[in-house]
């Protein structure tokens, strides 16, 4: 028997929390005989001590005992999933889940909503008219089953315990700590019952991971937890210093992963989400399909129409238009773009009313950006690099204010850019 003063202590202290002790603190916290203040607590010891590979392992079990697990085992494709970490006009998953499934795999996509400068993927499809994301686990499986993809909401059931704790860590200065952000992402992940796992780690100036180590051991830790899970994990780190593709926001953003769907998908975009989509495959034992071509022959297409219709959408209906338009960074010299930083791309799309400030906000679905020029493109003076969008003309005054030193122009044009895909993991 312990109690939770000890366990913040001891944790305090640089000591090692055992299995039984961390097993205690998520029962006695679930039955609220451990309060917040004391949640709170040990979260900070833990953002300071840290938590080595046994405990964390421990941890995460907890939080996936928490709740419920869903049952995929009536499928018989083979099940495998992709996570973000997040980005700026990072639509992947849009495209990457009806893709994937076109080439015979089963994706049970459950995901968040955006908070902050990285938009959710939730918030972009609920621009679609009639789309729902909160699907009972048995329409989560019925969608799965018939479309061959599913992206809907992780539900109340779902690792509970990480429900409480990430509202606990937003407000106390402690979601910047690898053990419990790794905690947290697989938790989901492993409850949600994929048998396979590919993480998206962003490293950038638009990322949660600013730096190449620490989204390394980030990933490194997820990829660690998720194989000691049986499910088998990998991860690719990829660079968001700038929007990947044009779109940034909801609507505008389901419109280009339609295009991209069709065919017309930015580079940038396409070489993100084939490197994802090869990966996924490979993990799904898929050895005979080429994602290329299930774009090129319409299948991809068509499972997102599918699945879109199986959660109650309108693939075709039109997409909301904002009521105001306005072009920003304007050219001030002819040059080449070498630099739109993506943080501040995301900051002033949220900005104009497409992400949230509080998790219970509402987004607006029209309000973005298109950047009308990418980096590695001329610009003639007097050329405009974005086009904001927004339902409050008010908003675009501190929206500009967030783009202030955004791009950089220069007379020569940037080297060939690096490719997109920085490291694989695992
Ligand atoms: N996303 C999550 O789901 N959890 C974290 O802790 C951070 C990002």
């Amino acid at each position: 028997m312990t109690d939770a003063v000890t366990l913040i202590q001891a944790k305090r202290d640089g000591c090692r929390l055992h299995d039984d002790e961390i097993r205690w603190l998520f029962d006695a916290y679930a039955r609220n005989e451990v309060a917040d203040e004391q949640m709170s607590a040990l979260l900070m010891a833990i953002y300071f001590q840290g938590l080595d590979a046994k405990e964390l392992r421990t941890w995460t079990a907890a939080m996936i005992d928490s709740g419920d697990r869903l049952d995929l085992s009536s499928l018989t494709r083979p099940t495998v999933d992709k996570h973000s970490t997040g980005g700026v006009g990072d639509k992947v998953s849009l495209i990457l889940a009806p893709l994937v499934a076109a080439c015979g795999a089963a994706v049970p996509q459950l995901s968040g909503r955006g908070l902050g400068h990285t938009g959710g993927t939730l918030d972009k499809l609920e621009a679609i008219p009639g789309f729902r994301s909160s699907l009972s686990p048995q329409e989560t499986v019925d969608t799965l089953r018939k479309a061959g993809c599913v992206i809907a909401a992780a539900g109340a059931g779902l690792a509970p315990a990480d429900r409480r704790l990430y509202a606990l860590r937003d407000v106390t200065g402690t979601v910047e700590s690898i053990p419990l952000i790794a905690s947290s992402i697989m938790s989901k992940k492993i409850a949600e019952g994929t048998a396979a796992l590919v993480l998206d780690v962003k490293v950038g100036t638009g990322a949660f991971m600013k730096d190449q180590a620490r989204a390394r051991e980030l990933a490194q830790t997820m990829v660690a937890l998720g194989n000691e899970h049986q499910v088998t994990t990998k991860a690719l780190l990829t660079s968001m210093d700038t929007p990947l593709g044009r779109a940034v926001g909801n609507a505008v953003e389901v419109e280009e992963s339609v295009q991209a769907l069709q065919g017309n998908g930015p580079d940038d975009l396409m070489e993100v989400t084939y490197a994802l989509a090869e990966r996924m495959l490979t993990l799904a034992g898929i050895t005979d399909q080429d994602p290329r071509e299930a774009i090129a022959d319409g299948r991809a297409y068509a499972v997102y129409q599918q699945m879109i219709r199986a959660q109650g959408g309108d693939p075709d209906a039109r997409l909301p238009e904002p009521e105001y338009k306005q072009d920003a960074l304007i050219a001030d010299r002819d040059g080449w773009l070498t630099r739109l930083d993506a943080l501040q791309v995301g900051v002033a799309a949220w900005r104009l009313g497409a992400g949230r400030e509080r998790k219970e906000d509402p987004v607006s679905a029209a309000a973005g950006i298109i950047c009308l020029v990418k980096p590695g493109q001329k610009v003639t003076r007097g050329q405009p690099i974005l086009e904001l969008r927004t339902d409050e003309k008010p908003r675009f005054g501190i929206a500009i204010q967030a783009l202030d030193g955004a791009a950089t122009i220069s007379d020569q044009p940037p080297p060939r850019s690096a490719p997109l895909v920085i490291e694989h993991i695992g």
